[in-house]
């Protein structure tokens, strides 16, 4: 058996196309843009490359979107206030804060300072309490992004065991919740966790979001499993590695994606998504 592979640059590309013909529709008939507020401090290279490419997407659909490029000496204090000012924009529907932040930077106070109809990345303390009582509002964009392809592959998650390999509070958490309230019983490993094969095992639905290269090897599968690899490293000659024994895993699962040009696409599409929710209920749309 081999695993078909979930083609996220092509999925994305369907959704961005009909995004794209919403906010078309939304410029004919006189309304403002959604507009989503980037802010990027220092001038850490993968983060620089993740924000233009925030950007393009928004130029592509047709969003209002500014990045500011802060000093890696920002203040706490400053960064705050900046995030106030855009908080009251009525020009802005979403604010991305990139990851990581300089070390001084406290970085929960900066996601809690984000007003939870803008935070479009989905990591606010309060947003994350909705999913978590199942009345999902802002949905964090990684695993929102993985739920829109295990629903493309016809996914059905009522009965089905899913194992999450990684549980940090953007990637791993969000993640089993999604996966609760979609009706899966939902085990999930993390550093500490003893024996992961036996706990992966025999699930449907295997998702590693952990960044560690071949961390997932066939043996851990179980035949006709979905396998999402959400992992990112960079490796020599700066290539991206997912978590996932691609090739071999391959031949035990029945979809799989690859490490690029899965997860990542669709995690950018859910970010788009939502900057279209929050201009929605801005705008008494939704
Ligand atoms: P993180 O470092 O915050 O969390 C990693 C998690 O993995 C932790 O819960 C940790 O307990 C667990 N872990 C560490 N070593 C482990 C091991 N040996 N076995 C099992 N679990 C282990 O990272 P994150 O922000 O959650 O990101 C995880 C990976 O996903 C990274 O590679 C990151 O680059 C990638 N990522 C990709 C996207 C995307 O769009 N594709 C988005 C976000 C993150």
């Amino acid at each position: 058996m081999s695993a078909q592979i979930i083609d996220g640059n092509a999925i994305a590309k369907s959704l961005r196309q009909e995004i794209a013909q919403e906010v078309e529709q939304w410029s004919a008939q006189g309304r403002r843009l959604p507009g989503l507020a980037v802010l990027l401090v220092g001038n850490d290279p993968a983060s620089e490359v993740y924000v233009r490419g925030k950007r393009r997407d928004c130029d592509e659909v047709g969003f209002h979107s500014i990045v500011q490029h802060l000093s890696a000496n920002v203040t706490q204090q400053d960064l705050e206030a900046r995030i106030a000012s855009l908080n009251s924009d009525p020009t802005i529907d979403g604010i991305l804060v990139q990851t990581p932040l300089p070390a001084h930077i406290d970085e929960a106070r900066i996601i809690d300072s984000i007003s939870p109809e803008k935070d479009v990345d989905g990591f606010h303390a309060y947003n994350i309490g909705l999913l978590a009582l199942r009345r999902p509002a802002m949905r964090s964009c990684t695993p929102k992004g993985v739920m829109l392809l295990l629903e493309h592959v016809g996914c059905t998650f009522k009965g089905q065991d899913a194992a999450i390999i990684g549980a940090s509070n953007h990637v791993g958490r969000p993640m089993g919740l999604e996966l609760l309230l979609a009706g899966a019983t939902v085990t999930m490993a993390h550093k500490f966790t003893q024996d992961i094969q036996s706990k992966v095992k025999h699930a449907d639905i295997v998702i590693s979001a952990v960044g560690r290269p071949d961390l997932v090897p066939a043996q851990w599968i179980k035949p006709g499993a979905v396998v999402i690899d959400v992992g990112i490293t960079r490796g020599p000659n700066n290539k991206l590695l997912g978590d996932v024994q691609f090739e071999a895993v391959k031949q035990v699962a029945s979809w799989i994606t690859p490490v690029p040009g899965g997860v990542g696409p669709m995690t950018r599409i859910a970010l788009l998504q939502n900057t279209l929710q929050a201009a929605k209920a801005t705008m008494g749309l939704s």
